[in-house]
């Protein structure tokens, strides 16, 4: 059994805090200062620019792609590290689309990150082939599904709502007439019990800077199948994707497997925070982290629900169909989420009215949840929120 008291123990949470949005920024690991401040002044200042062939800087993409394969069930050597979650979502797409020449859409969904929708908008337009986005509502995936699709292009829990989709379904049906799918797992790696191999997805993305605990700015990550590495043809053809980055030669050839995924320079310190990080999810089973994540959440709901009368619950109640958040709706939203922040309980706000909460066992106990519904209930008796200081929108919310 994982010992969630002792991985909470390995977090520098701050007093007074009760954190509950580790789904947008994980806290820092209590390791992760002494390990970036080793790369600096140990690898950095003592090695320069040795540090690449001594300290192991170059097969960091590939050895910490790994650890967190293990988190995803994917397979050795079919993870690989680097840029941000946007660029891996524009290389898996452009690679599933020249995977299937003949196709033209590319099936998303209304709960989809806006992002992954902006990068799908800006490839059609480079391509210039006359691709479609064909965004559906999130219950309306599996029905949409048909033989014009080339890519399904799926987040597999809804960052506003919490809401889960049956990712191997989808994948089985978008598998049945030809398409190919792309799950992105910024909300599933380090929250739910992924498995990119047994649902055999194609193409697998997401960020280490939410429920893995990374940092900001950490790098992402992106799986293909071992059934369709060979046949990838990386749009961003960078010098460390090539077969012999060394060889300075002037053509393009992809790497091997997975390799040919990585880009350009991988960022070698922001990598150390997240080789602390992911040394708390060696301690780690995700069969055990999914039950006490839903354990929690329901812990949270019944909670909110006796002592909070006008929050409404945005996420569904069975367990198949959530990720690791619970998300309520207020009109006022945004000035609740200011006013419970400024009693010390973390989570945030996405418009038009959803307060959002991470959900994440690694360092919350029962404890911290009934303080979070205690600090909630109390701030929406009073109206303590209806301040003018709570009303002023701050640039990242
Ligand atoms: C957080 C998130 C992103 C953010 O992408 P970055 O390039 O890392 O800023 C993209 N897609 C989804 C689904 C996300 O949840």
């Amino acid at each position: 059994m994982t010992d969630f008291q002792a991985t909470k123990a390995l977090f520098a949470l701050p007093e007074g805090v009760t954190y509950l949005d580790g789904n947008s920024l994980g806290p820092l690991p209590k390791a992760a200062p002494d390990r970036t401040a080793r790369a600096m002044t140990g690898e950095w200042g003592e090695m320069l620019i040795t540090g690449w062939n001594r300290a192991g800087w170059m097969d960091q993409p590939a050895k910490l792609g790994d650890r967190i394969g293990r988190l995803i069930g994917a397979p050795e050597g079919t993870t690989v590290l680097g840029d941000t979650l946007s660029i891996k979502v524009h290389q898996a797409l452009a690679a599933a689309l020249a995977l299937r020449p003949e196709r033209r859409v590319i099936l998303s969904d209304s709960g989809n990150f806006p992002s992954d929708l902006y990068m799908a908008q800006g490839l059609i337009e480079q391509l210039g082939r006359g691709h479609e986005l064909r965004v559906v509502a999130p219950e309306e995936v599996e029905a949409a599904i048909d033989d014009d699709v080339a890519v399904m292009m799926i987040t597999e829990v809804d960052y506003r709502t919490g809401r889960r989709h049956d990712m191997p379904a989808l994948i089985a049906k978008a598998h049945e007439v030809g398409a190919l799918a792309i799950w992105d797992l910024a909300h599933s790696a380090g929250a739910v019990d992924v498995d990119v191999a047994a649902a055999d997805t194609d193409f697998a993305v997401g960020c280490t800077y939410k429920f893995l605990n990374g940092g900001p700015g950490a790098p992402a990550f992106i799986h293909v199948a071992p059934r369709l590495i060979d046949e990838v043809q990386p749009a961003l053809s960078g010098w460390l994707g090539h077969a012999e980055p060394f060889a300075f030669e002037p053509g393009y050839r992809p790497g091997p497997a997975i390799a040919r995924m990585r880009v350009g320079t991988p960022p070698v310190l922001a990598m150390a925070a997240l080789d602390a990080a992911l040394d708390i999810w060696d301690r780690v089973d995700i069969g055990d982290l999914r039950a006490a994540s839903l354990a929690l959440s329901d812990r949270f709901i019944a909670g909110v629900k006796a002592a909070c009368p006008g929050l409404e619950l945005a996420t569904p109640r069975a367990h198949a169909q959530r990720g690791s958040q619970v998300s309520f709706r207020h009109p006022q939203g945004y000035a609740v989420m200011q006013a419970l922040i400024a009693q010390g309980v973390i989570g945030d706000f996405r418009a038009p009215d959803i307060l959002r909460f991470g959900i994440t066992p690694l360092y919350l106990d029962e404890a911290d949840i009934d303080r979070a519904v205690e600090v909630l209930a109390t701030i929406l008796r009073k109206g303590s929120w209806d301040r003018p200081e709570f009303h002023a929108r701050a640039a990242v919310t």
